[in-house]
């Protein structure tokens, strides 16, 4: 079989890529922009620094979670005032989950997804000290269109899996479940910068993501969250903060939720995270996602074509479907010494991450990876598969964060 060879890596300018290292982590933590570089050193010494408090206004921080959702939005077939930047993942999903639980109040069951990110469940668990009755139903991602039916409450579930790099027919899974008036929130942490999305027009009603994955907004950017505009009027948040409310500063003794979109915001918004992040997606700006996913998928291809290509390779078992509709922009592989592995690829400065059990991912962030890093990753991978490197006893001890 030929190569397939990618075009090469036409964002790549736009980022700070430390020499010598190829970088196959996109999907946990993207790599730092040059104009998140740029804006935040502007950030600090012109806005907080001079401006201080004036900076709300002057510099439009308090209007920064809509306007960096609505950038977000245009990247994953939002039309405007329908995203809002806020919190972390994890808080958004509580807040989606708690609205999405409000459409029937007498149902009890909440579809979760078996292998989902753990704290997606985690959060679904802490829920049910509010709701004591919901059973929470974890099931393959594979059964849950199957699963669809008139005792189930709501679904939480992830559109491309963290480890698998398994996607969901999120489309046909939605139009099932809007037929039978039943919401789901979707997690597009893996999703949002990697795959061409279009929310409005797959008739989502709920969904959230990370800022800080393939958006490279930066080591703990604020996630987004998604509200269909049909729901916004109805949806009571759960957190009723003060930057949600009506008219912040007006002070006001109760609560009342803005009318839109910022209804889901809580307190005050990180503008230095939120900044970069802002500036992060202007990388987005040149660039379709559709072009992106191509450069993806033929990564993608070639990184497997070389590995296939040595029998060494069948200690190893591919989990993430070769079919490009079927996956994210990762390659995830199974070996009983994976973590070792990622250690070994690590010391030869190529940047994978491992997940239990027995993982190891390959992220395929095509903004910025060019096909001879994927060839020269492969053939690491395959010399220390050879050579056995991963028995190395350094490689062997577990860091805190793998
Ligand atoms: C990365 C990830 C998260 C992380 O949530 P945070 O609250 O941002 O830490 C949540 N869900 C999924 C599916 C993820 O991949």
């Amino acid at each position: 079989m030929t190569a397939v060879t990618p075009p090469n890596a036409p964002l790549r300018e736009h980022f700070v890529l430390p020499a010598g290292r190829i970088y196959l982590n996109g999907n946990s933590l993207g790599p730092l922009p040059k104009l998140a570089r740029e804006r935040l050193h502007r950030v600090i010494d012109a806005e907080w620094g001079q401006h201080i408090v004036s900076g709300w206004n002057q510099a439009g921080w308090v209007d920064l979670p809509q306007r960096v959702g609505n950038k977000l939005g245009a990247l994953i077939g939002a039309a405007r005032g329908q995203v809002v930047v806020c919190d972390s993942t994890s808080v958004n999903i509580l807040k989606l989950l708690h609205a999405a639980l409000s459409w029937h109040p007498q149902r009890r069951v909440l579809l979760l997804e078996e292998q989902a990110f753990p704290t997606d469940n985690y959060m679904a668990q802490g829920l049910r000290q509010l709701r004591p009755d919901l059973e929470l139903r974890p099931l393959p991602g594979s059964q849950i269109a199957a699963a669809l039916d008139d005792s189930v409450a709501a679904v939480l579930v992830s559109h491309i899996n963290y480890r698998s790099g398994e996607r969901l027919d999120l489309p046909s899974i939605q139009a099932q479940a809007t037929n039978q008036g039943i919401p789901i929130v979707w997690d597009l942490a893996h999703s949002a910068g990697a795959v061409p999305l279009d929310l409005d027009s797959w008739g989502v009603d709920y969904a959230v993501g990370c800022g800080y994955k393939f958006l490279n907004g930066g080591p703990g950017a604020p996630a987004f969250a998604y509200v269909a505009q049909r729901h916004q009027a109805q949806l009571q948040p759960l957190l009723s903060g003060w930057f949600g409310h009506a008219r912040p500063f007006a002070f006001e003794p109760d609560y009342q939720p803005a009318a839109d979109i910022n209804r889901l915001q809580v307190g005050t918004p990180p503008i230095l995270s939120m900044s970069a992040l802002d500036a992060a997606l202007d990388v987005f700006a040149s660039q379709s996602i559709h072009q992106l996913w191509q450069q993806s998928c033929a990564l993608f291809e070639r990184l497997l074509q070389a590995l296939e290509a040595d029998p060494v390779f069948d200690e190893c078992e591919l989990l993430t479907p070769r079919a490009p509709e079927a996956r994210g922009s990762q390659l995830s592989l199974h070996h009983p010494e994976a973590y070792a592995i990622c250690r070994a690829l690590a010391a030869d400065d190529v940047i994978a991450d491992y997940r239990e059990p027995g993982i190891l991912r390959l992220g395929l962030a095509p903004a910025y990876l060019r096909a001879d890093d994927v060839d020269q990753a492969a053939a690491l991978l395959l010399r220390i598969l050879r050579e056995q490197r991963w028995r190395d006893p350094a490689f062997q001890t577990r860091l805190k964060v793998t």
